[in-house]
């Protein structure tokens, strides 16, 4: 049995990571923080196509809480294949108007989520002398949008620690990789004024978002051993917007 630890799993970019990984065969751990509802129906869909898995509600900004979830999904399947760093959120605001408070959320989740994550993980795949990390990143560490200045800083975080941890890990036989997706459908684009949707759309070669299944292709095909001696990248899925 392989196990996936999917964070941010209730919706989105996560949910289709989790049922995708699910489908590959893996064990899925469904992490979130406040959508019950939402979590049992990723859950549902998980076991409806055969597979297993759990729910996990914790906030991952908070390393009481991501112990404790790695402490229970050990207790209940012995080990950690895959890691996908996925929950994330995202506040524009220019310059003049960035709060204390979208700085403070905004790097606790982004950055600081994504490392109590990979340090609890690694902790259990150096014992294993396996495993794989994906964090998931944006094109906003790599293309400059205006009133994402804060998201884009917690993003281009998270490649520099994608490179480190891949060569601190190597040597145990860890992967890590990273995917930054352009624009995708999902909640936090639905969130977007629909006139600046427009215009982004204009701005993407391929004239249409991403789908989250699109990015979940990816995350599944990084998992793999097919990319068993790619680490420390950061791929990017965006229609060639950054292009
Ligand atoms: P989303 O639809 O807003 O979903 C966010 C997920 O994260 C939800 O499952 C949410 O669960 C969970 N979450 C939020 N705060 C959490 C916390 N403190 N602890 C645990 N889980 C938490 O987001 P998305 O668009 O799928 O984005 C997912 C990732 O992709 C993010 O890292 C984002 O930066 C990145 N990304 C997205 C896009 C895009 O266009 N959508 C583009 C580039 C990168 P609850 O509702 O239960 O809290």
């Amino acid at each position: 049995m392989k196990v996936a630890l999917v964070t941010g799993a209730s919706k989105g970019i996560g949910k289709a990571c989790a049922l995708r990984l699910a489908k590959d065969g893996y064990t899925v751990v469904v992490n979130y923080s406040s959508s019950d509802a939402a979590a049992k129906e990723t859950l549902s869909q998980i076991q409806a196509a055969g597979s297993e898995g759990m729910i996990y509600k914790a906030d991952v900004s908070k390393l009481d809480q991501v112990k404790l979830m790695i402490r229970e999904v050990i207790k209940a399947y012995g080990r950690i294949d895959v890691l996908v760093n996925n929950a994330g959120i995202v506040r524009d605001e220019y310059l003049l108007m960035i709060s204390p408070d979208t700085l403070d959320k905004c790097f606790e989740l982004n950055v600081k989520g994504y490392i109590y994550c990979a340090q609890q993980v690694a902790l259990k795949m150096f014992k294993q002398k396996s495993g794989v990390i994906i964090n998931m990143s944006s094109v906003s560490s790599k293309f400059a949008l205006a009133g994402q200045s804060v998201y884009s800083a917690t993003k281009g975080a998270v490649n520099s620690l994608t490179q480190t941890l891949a060569k601190e890990l190597g040597a145990y036989g860890i992967r890590v990789n990273a995917v930054a997706p352009g624009f995708i459908a999902t909640e936090m684009i639905e969130a977007i004024p629909e006139e600046k949707r427009k215009a982004y759309v204009e701005q993407i070669p391929l004239k249409r978002f991403g789908t989250a299944d699109e990015v979940a292709n990816m995350v599944s095909a990084l998992v793999s051993d097919q990319f068993a001696y790619v680490t420390g990248q950061v791929f990017v899925l965006d229609g060639g917007l950054s292009l």
